[in-house]
């Protein structure tokens, strides 16, 4: 059996080609043979979605589906799955919820519509009656053990609440009045939710964020993990999705998404977005997809106290200054904090995200203050060291590029 802090290294080590549920499942399988643990007794239910979590579990190869749930995962009601239909499936349900109140995991798939009662979404028949998606989880929430929201639209509403959202389109978190785990991106991985389900069976709740999301998978940003991270850093951007180059020019949002797909990859750990050349839509944000649209226009420009710098323009000015690595980390922190500000075109932004907690604020706060303290110095260094001639061919460089004199300019 793994010590909680192996087992967090396993999920956040697992690299190319390595599939995290290859080697949890033969643990598990072990843990439950010695009587360490029983299999989770879980109801999930499925809200406003089209199902793609479910789907992205079912792709979960070696080992299969199958072998989660007869070997991990005690499912009592699924709407996929049932092998019952109508209100004999809601039986099930209604069992679970009597016989293991308390014990029983709710896995909840899809938003939750909020508007006219709930009435654009009724998930099943209870005594000739449909029940609605809003009516369903107030009461099944409140009964389990945990709750545990996978995908976008459980999580944070999602496509499911994109602008104008008249079905009132919500993540569960922000109906139900208790603690929620939170499992984005549009699918999410199968890892993700094995890894988050074996935690939970084992150690309990894993390490959160203040979006609920488990820091072993969602700890990183991807631009953090990127590939293509140093061409990002050397200012070397591709001009069309699949171009060779970092891909922020063409709509990446790795710099303000976290999740570990770099590391994870998809379709059986082959590949990911970037890359195949597109870029990261974001699509584990909890601003995803409204905050984050358009998915190929490049984020949004930088204000200085001189002028708006583009990204073609960061990446020049950071060449011709030789502080590519400082300064654009520099930059990212500063657009992180404007991105929903400026971000307008073609939607309605949802609300500016807050600083996720003070620690987190301060932490940030010291880290540009350090990034800017270094920016200024190696300033001053380079002026030092060529005081004459480089500062008049800074000061054209920068005039050149503040002034839209750049012949490589869009
Ligand atoms: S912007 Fe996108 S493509 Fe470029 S380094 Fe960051 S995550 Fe990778
Ligand atoms: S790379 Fe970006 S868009 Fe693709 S799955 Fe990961 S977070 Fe979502």
């Amino acid at each position: 059996m793994l010590s909680r802090r192996e087992f967090i290294h396993l999920c956040m080590s697992t690299a190319v080609g390595m599939s995290l549920t290859e080697y949890l499942i033969p643990i598990m399988h072990n843990a439950i043979a010695q009587s360490k643990t029983n299999k989770a007794p879980v109801i999930w239910l499925e809200l406003g979605s089209c199902t793609g979590n479910s789907v992205s579990l079912e792709n979960a190869v070696n080992p299969t589906l199958e072998q989660l749930l007869s070997e991990i995962l005690d499912v009592r009601y699924h709407w996929l799955l049932n092998v019952a239909n109508g209100e004999d499936a809601t039986k099930a349900l209604e069992e679970t919820l009597e016989k293991e109140a308390g014990k029983f995991w709710l896995v909840v798939e899809g938003s939750v519509m909020t508007a006219d009662n709930g009435r654009y979404n009724e998930v099943f028949l209870r005594n000739g009656n449909m029940v609605t998606g809003l009516d369903a989880i107030m009461d099944i929430a409140a009964k389990a053990k945990y709750v545990i929201s996978v995908g976008d639209c459980a999580a944070f509403g999602g496509p499911s609440a994109a602008h104008p959202n008249p079905a009132g389109a919500k993540g569960v978190w922000e109906v139900v009045n208790r603690q929620v785990i939170n499992i984005p991106g549009c699918p999410a991985h199968p890892d993700w939710m094995t890894g988050t389900f074996s935690h939970l069976l084992f150690y309990g709740v894993p390490e959160l964020d203040s979006y609920n999301r488990p820091l072993m998978f969602f700890g990183k940003t991807i631009h953090d993990l990127c590939q293509r991270r140093q061409q990002f850093e050397d200012g070397i951007f591709a001009d069309f999705p699949g171009g060779e180059g970092c891909l922020f020019r063409v709509g990446c949002k790795g710099p303000v998404t976290h999740a570990d797909c770099p590391l994870r990859q998809w379709n059986h750990y082959v590949n990911w977005p970037v890359k195949a050349g597109a870029p990261c839509i974001g699509c584990a944000s909890p601003n995803f997809p409204d905050g984050m649209m358009p998915f190929y226009n490049h984020l949004p420009d930088i204000q200085t106290p001189f002028t708006a710098l583009n990204v073609k323009k960061i990446g020049a000015a950071m060449v011709a200054l030789g502080t590519g690595g400082v300064a654009t980390h520099f930059a990212v922190g500063i657009y992180k904090k404007r991105i929903h500000k400026h971000y307008v075109d073609g939607t309605k932004p949802l609300e500016v995200s807050e600083p996720e907690t003070l620690e987190q604020a301060k932490k940030e706060l010291e880290e540009l203050t350090k990034q800017k303290n270094a920016l200024l110095a190696k300033t001053r260094k380079l002026e030092a060291n060529h005081p004459v001639r480089h500062r008049k061919w800074w000061r054209r460089k920068l005039a050149e590029i503040f002034q839209g004199k750049d012949k490589n300019e869009d």
